[in-house]
């Protein structure tokens, strides 16, 4: 199996599926990645915020898997992102997770109450500059927030990961970042099981045609749409079933049909109000 590569605006590419470990507990972290790294994933997300970092790197290391063929993205928490702070930050990231570099490294929310992105997004590229990142990004980003960095620092984000799934699509900022060479990631593929995604007929119907699980078709479709996904499970077996993706494809037609469940409904909070 070969899991297919997308491109950033800054040259370096990215396993296009991964393995996300939001609310993957700590203590469990490290068997579930170890799990996930002997299938065959080779791209994990964490966050500061995850407080799971450590696990992460302790697969990593009990792996064995040399470096560079590993993809490792962690995020700067909304509370660092001011003065000095993310320099530190990634720092004790990198410490936690037993690196020298992240592939990775995204502003993890806009927080505009707090007023300190551009600051942040100003410090990720001292970061990248100095090493410790080989790409940086951001995450939650409306347009507004991706055209401040921008002015700013004249370096364009190599992504932003939002909130993704048929039901809430993203227009808007998916035309802005494709216009700018943003590549999206999209958090929460499969609705972060909130809706019922599963049983929509567009999608049931594919996954009849294709003999493959509702989870499938959707994670096919977002591939299948150019989207970054790391899809999160604590099931051994669904952790296998969301990496076999390659052995079918969407017709146009399936494609179109999931696409028209977009419903404008985000399943998660608002980027303007988690500060
Ligand atoms: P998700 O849409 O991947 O949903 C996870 C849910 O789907 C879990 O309840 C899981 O049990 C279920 N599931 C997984 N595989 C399945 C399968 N094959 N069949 C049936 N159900 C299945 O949502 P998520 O975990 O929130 O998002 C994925 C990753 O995105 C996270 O782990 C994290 O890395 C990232 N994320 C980022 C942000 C952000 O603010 N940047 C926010 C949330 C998540």
């Amino acid at each position: 199996m070969t899991i297919p590569t997308v491109q950033f605006n800054d040259g370096n590419s990215i396993p296009q599926l991964g393995f996300g470990v939001f609310k993957v507990d700590p203590a469990g972290t490290e068997r579930i990645v170890l799990d996930a790294l002997e299938a065959g994933y080779r791209h994990i997300d964490t966050a500061a915020f995850y407080d799971n970092e450590e696990g992460v790197g302790a697969a990593i290391a009990r792996s064995g898997i040399p470096r560079e063929e590993l993809f490792v993205t962690t995020k700067l928490w909304n509370d660092r992102q001011s003065g000095d702070e993310p320099l530190r930050a990634i720092d004790e990231s990198l410490a936690k997770l037993g690196l020298d570099h992240v592939d990775l490294y995204l502003v993890h929310w806009p927080a505009p109450a707090k007023g300190d992105y551009v600051n942040a997004w100003q410090k990720l590229v001292e970061i990248r500059d100095a090493g410790k990142a080989r790409s940086i990004g951001v995450s939650n980003f409306l347009p507004e927030h991706l055209a401040a960095v921008i002015e700013a620092t004249d370096v364009v984000p190599a992504v932003d990961q939002i909130e993704l799934h048929p039901a809430y699509q993203q227009r808007d900022v998916t035309d802005y970042a494709a216009a700018r060479g943003i590549r999206i990631e999209a958090w929460g593929p499969l609705g972060q099981g909130k809706y019922p995604l599963f049983e929509e007929e567009p999608v049931a119907a594919a996954a009849r045609a294709h003999g493959k699980s509702p989870a499938q078709v959707v994670l096919r479709w977002h591939l299948q749409q150019g989207n970054i996904v790391f899809p999160k499970s604590n099931s051994p077996e669904r952790v296998r079933e969301n990496l076999d993706l390659f052995d079918f494809a969407l017709t146009d037609a399936e494609q179109a049909a999931i696409i028209s469940l977009e419903r404008g409904g985000r399943v998660s909070a608002h980027p303007n109000e988690v500060n």
